[in-house]
């Protein structure tokens, strides 16, 4: 049944004038980028970061996603936003079209604001903006434009987890429901996989502050996410120290009450082919173990597969 009383945490704010004051902040952060771990510091307008994307968001594709977890895609499917290009280089990127070769189309705030209106006169049960951290300021604009014009979706912040202080002081009281991934406790490794730095470091901190925003998930008595954090973490095939390291880290961090999804999904793909101890599939005993390990720890709210063989419309698509 659905909560009829629910309202998105964004109305408030711009009920007394705040998004509207956000997304003008969050323009002039364009001028000065430090919105996710590359920290550049760059105009946007003049030059383009790491992240290839100038004033203009890219958008990739939209579609109502049935396949991603449960409490997302419950109810009519979760209204998915998919943005080109991306802060991260993942080796074994499944989007990389877009992710990485940047394949979309150049979105006005009044364009990406209709397209987030369809989503939801199509029965989207929420907006879910798919590596957004580099689009912050179009999505606010675009926000405003929205919510003047009657959305009412919950915002989920589907983000690859690189997402930087002052994105999310922008996104404090906007997002309700934050979906980060947690790749990597091992820096080294997600400079050597996903071309970052500091990736364990500006991932803690920005799980910590979606927590301190919007706290554990909270679903509806059907499942439907309303509020709340829901973290991922891909397992990936010869690496089982850095899964325990971010399990160990959430469990001693964020509690026993976080809702984890973890991934068994893991494919070789773009270079992956090509990188001795990526360029085959997770094993199911492999999958197991970081299973195993999670019960241990007290992390039991798991969203997980299973290892079921997912239809290929029911892949979820990797950061990245
Ligand atoms: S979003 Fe990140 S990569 Fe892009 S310009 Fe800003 S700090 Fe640099």
């Amino acid at each position: 049944m659905t909560d009829h009383t629910f309202e998105p945490a964004y109305l408030a704010l711009y009920r007394s004038g705040e998004l509207a004051r956000r997304a003008e902040q969050a323009q002039a952060a364009l001028h000065a980028c430090r919105l996710c771990g590359w920290d550049c510091g760059i105009d946007r307008a003049a030059e383009l970061g790491p992240c290839r994307t100038g004033t203009q968001a890219l958008v990739a594709t939209a579609y109502l996603h049935m396949g991603e977890e449960r409490p997302i895609s419950a109810g009519g499917g979760s209204g998915a936003i998919f943005f080109a290009n991306c802060d991260l280089r993942c080796q074994f990127c499944q989007t990389f079209r877009w992710n990485i070769k940047g394949q979309g189309q150049a979105l006005t705030a009044r364009e990406l604001a209709d397209l987030m209106l369809d989503l939801q006169a199509r029965g989207a049960a929420n907006i879910n903006l798919v590596t957004p951290t580099h689009n912050t300021p179009q999505i606010l604009a675009a926000l405003a434009l929205a919510v003047e014009d009657g959305l009412r979706l919950p915002l989920v912040w589907n983000s690859g987890g690189y997402d930087a202080p002052q994105a999310l002081a922008l996104l404090d009281g906007v997002v309700d429901i934050y979906l980060p991934d947690m790749k990597y406790s091992d820096a080294d490794l997600a400079r050597r996989l996903s071309g970052v730095r500091d990736y364990p470091r500006v991932n803690r901190a920005a799980v910590r502050e979606m927590h301190r925003q919007v706290g554990d998930l909270q679903l509806t008595v059907d499942g439907i996410a309303q509020r709340g954090v829901l973290v991922r973490h891909l397992v990936m095939p010869g690496h089982a120290e850095n899964t325990a390291g971010v399990l160990r880290w959430l469990a001693g961090n964020l509690g026993p009450n976080t809702y984890l999804s973890l991934m068994d999904q893991y494919r070789p793909a773009y270079r992956a082919f090509a990188r001795e101890g990526i360029n085959r599939p997770l094993r199911p005993d492999e999958y197991a173990r970081a299973r195993a390990l999670a019960l241990e720890l007290g992390l039991t709210r798991l969203d997980d597969s299973l290892l079921l063989e997912p239809h290929p419309s029911q892949q979820r698509e990797a950061h990245g």
